[in-house]
Order: structure tokens, then sequence, then C-alpha cells
């Protein structure tokens, strides 16, 4: 089976190798088709086929830009803007990612985390000064110190705690109190300092339902850009299905089954639950253990 989480299959060639070399990020910037990725506030503008649209790349002196890649043999960029607030998570945003085209979503997501990265770091964690976009726009580098400072990216663990096997198996769905009414998902938490993503499951799992995990399976990734995470995705085997809800953390929680989970993902009218949006890998966790991963 292949799964297909969402903000993955970006087509864009993100000329990693070449960050080095100023002298040729110059001459791509310099390139008179070279284009900018139209963002306001963050939120893209997507053409009538769902396409990000992008504009003719405006040359104003000292401005400092991110290279997202080569696409169809142009370079495209987005402005890293010096005065830029953090990204807010607008509903409207969301709206836009059902109507993009295959990955449109991902060369949003990467270029949204680093923008909104470059916001919230302007300024050295080592000694407190005013840092400096280098290496293309996917790096900060400190004057007065020489610290160079890199785009975080945060690991999550999401996952399904699994309970009975064949026609009795059950999965434990919960549901945050900020969650739209009737949603549930699967359960998660950041991966801790000095943590594997096995361990991270089992002790979240036992934290916020007080389920027994004995074994973990890992079944696919993607990357999240409210603002930077990896969301790793698990399915757990417990012990029992008895629950002990972490009510600030969760305010319900139920375990359900096959049949109810194909209801919610079909969006049918009687269906037990409203399932995570289709971009969110929680869906694709629910379809892999509905056909059976
Ligand atoms: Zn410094």
């Amino acid at each position: 089976m292949t799964l297909t989480p969402g903000f993955l299959g970006s087509p864009i060639d993100r000329l990693e190798q070449l960050r080095y070399d100023p002298q040729v990020i110059e001459a791509l910037a310099a390139n008179p088709a070279a284009l900018l990725l139209d963002l306001a506030d963050y939120v893209p503008a997507l053409d009538s086929a769902g396409h990000l649209m992008w504009s003719p790349l405006p040359r104003k002196p000292g401005e400092e830009l991110a290279l997202l890649g080569m696409l169809d043999g142009i370079p495209r960029f987005a402005h890293i803007a010096p005065d830029a607030t953090g990204a807010s998570r607008r509903q409207e945003l969301f709206d836009l990612f059902e109507r993009m085209a295959p990955g449109e979503a991902a060369t949003y997501a990467a270029a949204r985390s680093l923008l909104d990265w470059h916001a919230r770091h302007r300024f050295c964690a080592n000694c407190g000064t005013l840092t400096r976009v280098f290496r293309a726009g996917w790096a900060r580098h400190c004057p007065h110190c020489g610290a160079e400072h890199f785009p975080r990216t945060d690991p999550v663990a999401i996952m399904l705690a699994e309970h009975g096997s064949g026609n009795d198996a059950r999965v434990l769905i919960g549901r945050q109190p900020r969650f739209p009414a009737g949603r549930y998902s699967a359960l998660a938490g950041f991966v801790e300092v000095g943590e594997s993503v096995e361990e991270a499951v089992a002790r979240e799992l036992l934290e916020e339902a007080g389920v027994v995990t004995t074994s973990v399976r890992y079944l696919a990734s993607q990357p999240w850009p409210f603002p930077s995470q990896l969301m790793l995705a698990c399915i757990a085997t417990v012990k029992e299905d008895v629950v002990t809800l972490d009510m600030t953390e969760l305010e319900d929680a139920r375990w359900v089954n096959r049949a109810e989970v194909r209801a919610a993902l079909a969006g049918e009218p009687g269906a037990s639950f409203l399932p995570p949006p289709p971009y969110a890998i929680a869906h694709t966790l629910f379809q892999a253990w509905v056909e059976g991963a």
C-alpha cells in the first residue's frame, strides 16, 4: 500500500548544493526570469487550477530572499520580510489546501516554515545580536559571535493505539477542546530530547490515556508547517482497553472499530465522528489502519 500524506511531493528542486556559493545565488536572483512566491501575510494566491502564483522578482538593494529552488528551469524565491511577525493560522488558509494542485501544498509548506522561522529568530540565541541571512536564506549568521542558526524541525509522534485483532480490533481516538464539533483524531505529542519515537509514543499514550504500549510500528511522516513540525505516524499495540483520560490534554477519547473509521472517512451521514482533514497525516493514519497496514 502506498501512503500519501499531505504536504509531500513538491516539484521544486531545492538546489541545496548551491546554497554555499553566494555568487551563484546572486546570479540566480539576477536572472530576468526569476520568480517570487505570491504571499500576503503568509497566505498564498492560487490560480483557478489550484497552482501557487508567482510574480517577477523585484530587485531592491539589501532585500533578503530565500531560494526555494528551481522549477521548470526558473529560479523561485520567497521574500524574507525583516519586520514580519510570526505566521497566524487563519481558517482562510486551511480552506485553500482543499483547492491546491498536488505538490503545491508541499512547496507552500516549506516556504511558510522557512519565512516564519526567519520572522521569529532574528536575534542570535547565543548572544542576542541581530543576525543576517546566509546560505541562500536557509540559515542565519551572527556577526558578533559567529554562531550559525538553522531552521528547526520539531518531531511529533502521532499515533493510533490499537487493541484487539482481526474483526475485534479497535483504535483509540481523542478530541481536544479546540477541535470543531464532532471531530476526533489520533493522539499526538512532541518527541522530547533524549527520547526515541517509540518511547515518545509509549509515554504520550500513558500520559494522555493511561494505556500501556507493548509494541510500536512506524508508518509514514509528513512536514506540518504550523509552524515546523515533522509528524511521525505510528500504530501502537496496547495491553488493555481501559482509558484514564488526562483532561488537560483531551476532553474525550474512545475506541472505534474499522467500520466506524471507514464510515467517518467516507463522510457517511451516520458516522460516529468527524475525521481529520485529508491533508493531515492523522487522516492517512486512519486510512492505513482501515486498509490493514
Ligand atoms: Zn551571536
